[in-house]
Formats: C-alpha cells, structure tokens, sequence
C-alpha cells in the first residue's frame, strides 16, 4: 500500500488555504496500480453480499464503476442537485458554511436491496453519512462503505459508526 500512497499527491491550500487536498489524478495515470487499488478494494469485500455498487460524484464514481464493472454488478449515482434527470430523492448536509445537497433517483434502489457505497475519500463524513440517509429513504441497507484514501484526523469514522466502514490508506 506504500506504493500507492506514493502515488497520491499532495497539494497544500487547494480549494482553500489550510487544506492539503490529496489528489488522485497521479495515482489514476498508472495504470497497473490503478488497477491494484481497484483489486485491493475488491478483495475486501464478498460480492455475493452485495447487489448494487453506489459510486458518488465525482470521484466516487471512477473506483465504484470499476468495481462494479469486475463484479458485474448493477451500478447506481449519487450527483450533486440538478443533475439527475427523472424523479429523485434528495438530502441535505452540512458543510463548515452552510449546507449542501445530494441526489438520487428514487427508482435506483429497490427495497432491501444491499448497497456497497464507494467514494475516493473519507473526510468529515458529512457527504457519505447524507448518502446512507438517500440509501435507507429508498428502503435499501447499506452493507458496506469503501474509500481509498481515510483522513483519520477528521474523525469521520465515528459519524459512520453504525456501518462497516473499509478504507484502503489512512492518513493520521
Ligand atoms: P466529507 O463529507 O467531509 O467526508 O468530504 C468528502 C468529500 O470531499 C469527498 O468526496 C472528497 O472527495 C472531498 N474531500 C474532502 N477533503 C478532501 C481532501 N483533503 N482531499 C481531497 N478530497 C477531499
């Protein structure tokens, strides 16, 4: 996993000062290990466990397809309001300033049905949290939740304590 941390860049004050944004965009340029956090991320999971794979936008959406794609699972989105073009279901969350919002079609998830949630990264947990809400309104279970990358330090965890919580590379 040290190789790939390697390839995660660092960039100080992005989108604001006091952030260290980690972006992925160097580790998705190789491809072999691009690949191997893909498989990494798969192996920790059963996917007969599993019926859908969620990816959420936008990040979510290049680790939850590939995933989808190697189990040959049903893949559903989560978008950012205005997006999704027939019925939807939506939820707020709170950000440091305000709020935020997050879609779904309200026809992605059928009752019972057991949703792997994937995103590239764990932070406060505030967006994930507001899709496990969109997840269990449409009567769906949320059987796991994937990251790569998990910021420790933010504690996202524990607002997320009630799901089994996976990331691939922790950051302290
Ligand atoms: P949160 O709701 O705080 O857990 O934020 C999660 C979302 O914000 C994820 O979709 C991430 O892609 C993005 N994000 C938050 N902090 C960072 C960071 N330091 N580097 C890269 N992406 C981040």
């Amino acid at each position: 996993m040290e190789d790939l941390k390697k390839l995660i860049r660092d960039v100080p004050d992005f989108p604001k000062e006091g952030i260290i944004f980690k972006d992925i965009t160097t580790l998705l340029k190789d491809g072999a290990q691009f690949r191997k956090s893909v498989d990494a991320l798969a192996e920790h999971y059963n996917p007969e466990e599993i019926d859908l794979v969620l990816g959420i936008e936008a990040r979510g959406f290049i680790f939850g397809a590939a995933l989808a794609y190697k189990w040959a699972k049903p893949f559903i989105i989560v978008r950012k309001p205005g997006k999704l073009p027939a019925e939807i279901e939506n939820e707020e969350y709170e950000l440091e300033y305000g709020t935020d919002a997050i879609e779904i079609h309200r026809d992605a998830i059928s009752k019972d049905q057991r949703v792997l949630i994937v995103d590239d990264l764990l932070a406060t947990g505030g967006t994930v949290a507001a899709v496990t809400r969109l997840v269990e309104k449409l009567g769906g279970k949320v059987s796991g939740i994937a990251f790569l990358i998990e910021l420790g330090f933010l504690k996202g965890k524990e607002l997320l304590s009630k799901y089994d919580v996976f990331s691939l590379l922790r950051y302290q």
